[in-house]
């Protein structure tokens, strides 16, 4: 008997267990599964909200341009006022400085917009170079320049002057097309007797010394302004371009008379390349979670590049691994928290990518990369469904606040259908021009899902007779390419370097 009393008790007992266990697990689950919830809702990008952004935007930018300092898009003048028509002629040099590495590049234009094949060459700058005195590191540049314009099919002693596109990736004021003050090196240049020098002219002096024929007709601080002239170049109708890579920048074609905190500026064009620096966007529509929070305060820029911490590749991957994080706090089914989850950039946005687009039934490549990359081994497949669905919520919401911002340039200069800024006329009445836009960086190019839905969100938020106006073109080395038709479209043969400030 007793025997049996304390079988029975020893059976519910096991049973009151396993009941416990699996109300346990049910309840931690829920957990996490709020956590996925709240992200979801404070990621919310409906149309609504979308079209919140791009009038913030357009707002921004006009306060941008009415003074400086009027709002956090510093909308910088480039001086950039004639883009490639596509009928240029002749051979153009490019060089891009920005980093270790410095590359020379020439393109042969044959007019009617022949195609681009530029010859380039890339190498490092020595170490020394990078501390050591400013005429040293441009004599280097300057005897590379000379090997490369000697090796190519083109004469170094020409009587006819070479124009070149000088791309300097450091933050400098802009004193004209071809001139600009350093304010200080960044990356791995400390050059102190260049800071507060003008950089195209130490160039222009080094290229002489050297005794070669060339003129810095064009010295782009920026990579957006090739990245438009190459779209301008292939498409006539190019109106701004966009980057979303490492970080994310956007520029565009403006009326000078828009451009109010300059007055009295006059280009034959008419307009102006306006260097918006849109990485530093803010507006209280934006939706915020507390994981881009704490990612702000946590970076060596807290308050700065809101934007730019919401889109681009640089931070994708961290804002998901917070997620991840959170969640392997809150419950268990990530196993014990991975001291990996705690390290900042652990998991690299095309990473991040990768898991998104695992197609497999059984999510096997997200499998090997939670236990690869983070150190989260045999986790269950419903788990591994919902880092999917976190890459899934971060990756949309970014792709469709660039397209909210992309829509926000169109209504600043009234191509978004709606009349412009001022509105009053409606959709209906307003004819729609054709309209491109130049996109480059591999978010848009290489990450599938990111592209699919910037394309969406620009159809949700224009509308589709609206969208069906508006292409996205694919531009590549805006850095490069770019600049070299920046020097065709400025050369002394062609326009004359006509910008006044009267
Ligand atoms: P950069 O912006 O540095 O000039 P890219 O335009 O190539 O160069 O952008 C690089 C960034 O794009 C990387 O920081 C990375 O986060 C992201 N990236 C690269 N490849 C992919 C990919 N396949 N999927 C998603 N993101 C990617
Ligand atoms: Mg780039």
């Amino acid at each position: 008997m007793g025997k049996v009393v304390l079988g029975v008790s020893v059976g519910v007992a096991v049973a009151a267990l396993v009941v416990g266990r699996r109300v346990k697990s049910r309840k931690k689950w829920n957990r996490v599964v709020g956590v996925l919830k709240e992200l979801e809702e404070s990621c919310e990008t409906t149309v609504g909200r979308l079209r919140q952004v791009v009038d913030a935007m357009a707002v921004e930018m006009h306060a941008g341009l009415a003074s400086e300092g009027g709002s956090k898009l510093k909308m910088l003048l480039t001086f950039v006022d004639n883009l490639p028509s596509g009928s240029e002629k002749g051979i153009f040099y490019a060089l891009d400085l920005g980093g270790t590495n410095f590359r020379v590049l020439r393109v042969e234009l044959g007019g009617q917009r022949s195609d681009l094949d530029p010859d380039v060459e890339q190498q490092p700058i020595p170490e020394q170079l990078m501390t050591g005195r400013s005429e040293d590191l441009f004599d280097f540049i300057a005897s590379s320049l000379y090997r490369f314009v000697e090796k190519g099919n083109d004469s170094v002693q020409s009587p006819v002057t070479k124009e070149l596109g000088f791309t300097f990736s450091f933050p400098v004021k802009q004193t004209s097309v071809s001139s600009g003050v350093l304010i200080k090196w960044t990356k791995a240049f400390a050059i102190n007797d260049m800071v507060g020098k003008e950089v195209a002219g130490a160039l222009q002096q080094a290229l002489t010394r050297k005794g070669l024929n060339m003129r810095v007709a064009v010295l782009q601080v920026n990579d957006t302004v090739g990245t438009i002239a190459l779209g301008r170049y292939h498409d006539e109708d190019t109106v701004a371009a966009v980057i979303i890579g490492t970080g994310t920048n956007a520029c565009y074609w403006e009326r000078t008379d828009a451009i109010i905190k300059c007055q009295g500026l006059v280009t034959t064009s008419g307009s102006m390349v306006v260097n918006m620096e849109w990485g530093n966007f803010w507006s209280s529509h934006l939706p915020r979670t507390s994981y881009d929070i704490e990612l702000d305060a946590e970076s060596p820029n807290p308050n700065d590049q809101g934007f730019e911490k919401m889109i681009s590749g640089m931070y994708l991957g961290d804002i998901v691994r917070r997620v991840i994080l959170r969640m392997s706090e809150e419950s268990d089914i990530f196993g014990p928290v991975s001291f990996r989850l705690y390290m900042p950039f652990a998991l690299r946005t095309p990473v991040m990518a990768a898991m998104h687009e695992d197609d497999s039934p059984e999510l096997m490549e997200v499998a090997r990369i939670l236990k690869d990359v983070l150190d989260i081994p045999d986790i269950p497949l419903k788990a591994r469904k919902l880092v999917v669905k976190i890459c899934d919520v971060v990756t949309r919401r970014a792709a469709r606040l660039a397209a909210a911002g992309i829509v926000g340039i169109l209504k600043k200069i009234g191509r978004d259908g709606s009349g412009g800024i001022t509105g009053g006329r409606s959709r209906s009445d307003v004819k729609m021009r054709r309209t491109a836009v130049a996109v480059e960086g591999s978010l848009y190019t290489q990450y599938t899902m990111f592209r699919e839905y910037l394309h969406e969100a620009l159809n949700e938020i224009l509308g589709e007779d609206i969208a069906r106006h508006v292409v996205i073109n694919v531009t590549e080395d805006g850095s490069g390419t770019g600049a070299s038709l920046l020097a065709a479209s400025h050369s002394s043969s062609g326009t004359v370097d006509n910008i006044q400030l009267v």
